[in-house]
């Protein structure tokens, strides 16, 4: 790996740099990863900043939405003055007056079942910033058929969760977690129940922080695990997440083997939490 840096790269990554867990050859690692972001909204704002500002030096981004004004209220990657234009392209705007050397693949379509595998294969890691189970069910199956680690987070009203789905490297999968969508409206959704913007941005910033983990090889990450956070009390808990041997995905007989089953359902819009 290309290890050498600029002056300005130095500087700019100096914080990093001194920790021992990153130090340049780390930095060097962020430099050459590439991380897709799937939806541009109130978890992929604070993902996209963050990493952005981390160095990390390829972000693809994925969101058919545009920036409406009910979004402002949580998704800070975009500002007043971009309702109406398309989120992936206000999403870049802000990354790049954040690091111009950010290189962003901004992706302004549905994900489909027709362009997961590819999407999901061109990228070292996917993180799910998504908010319908549709799209979550798609990407999660895609990523696993596909190898690449999930990086997952929702938020509803004043409650998060986040966990971290790898089964190629003997973790669970989000099917061990949740074998099947739940029934058409059972559970509600942001649009219908509301959200504390706030929780979304600690949440997207966990998932920032996961994904640095994840690219770095440090610390203790969030495979088999189910971080909780209730806001208003002011509480995280923990539930330990275990590979499930009948899972239809990743189990000992699979029998979701392609994304066949999602060929028929209508393309998943990203509706960006
Ligand atoms: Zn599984």
């Amino acid at each position: 790996m290309d290890n050498d840096f600029t002056d300005e790269e130095v500087h700019r990554y100096a914080r990093h740099i001194l920790l021992a867990e990153v130090g340049g050859t780390g930095q060097a690692r962020l430099r050459a990863a590439r991380v897709l972001i799937v939806g541009a909204g109130g978890l992929g704002s604070p993902l996209a900043l963050y990493l952005a500002a981390a160095g990390v030096g390829t972000l693809g981004l994925i969101d058919d939405d545009r920036v409406e004004l009910s979004n402002l209220q949580r998704q800070i990657a975009h500002t007043t003055d971009r309702i109406g234009t398309p989120k992936v392209c206000s999403a870049a705007a802000a990354v790049r007056a954040i690091n111009p050397a950010t290189r962003i693949e901004a992706h302004a379509t549905r994900l489909g079942p027709d362009n997961v595998l590819d999407l999901a294969r061109g990228y070292d890691l996917v993180c799910d910033g998504t908010d319908n189970f549709a799209t979550r069910f798609l990407l999660a199956d895609a990523c696993a058929l596909a190898g690449r680690t999930l990086v997952s987070a929702a938020v509803l009203r004043f409650e998060g969760q986040i966990s971290t789905f790898k089964p190629h490297a003997g973790g669970p999968c989000y099917r061990c977690l949740y074998p099947e969508p739940p029934p058409e409206g059972l559970v509600p959704s942001c649009a219908e129940a509301g959200v504390l913007g706030a929780v979304t941005g600690v949440m997207g910033t966990l998932q920032a922080t996961e994904v640095l983990k994840e690219l770095l090889g440090i610390g203790d990450g969030l495979s088999g695990r189910l971080l909780i956070w209730d806001a208003l009390a002011a509480r995280f808990r923990e539930v330990r997440l275990r590979r499930d041997p009948a899972c239809a995905l990743c189990g000992a007989a699979p029998t979701i083997r392609d994304l066949s089953a999602h060929a028929h359902a209508a393309p998943a819009a990203v509706c960006a939490a």
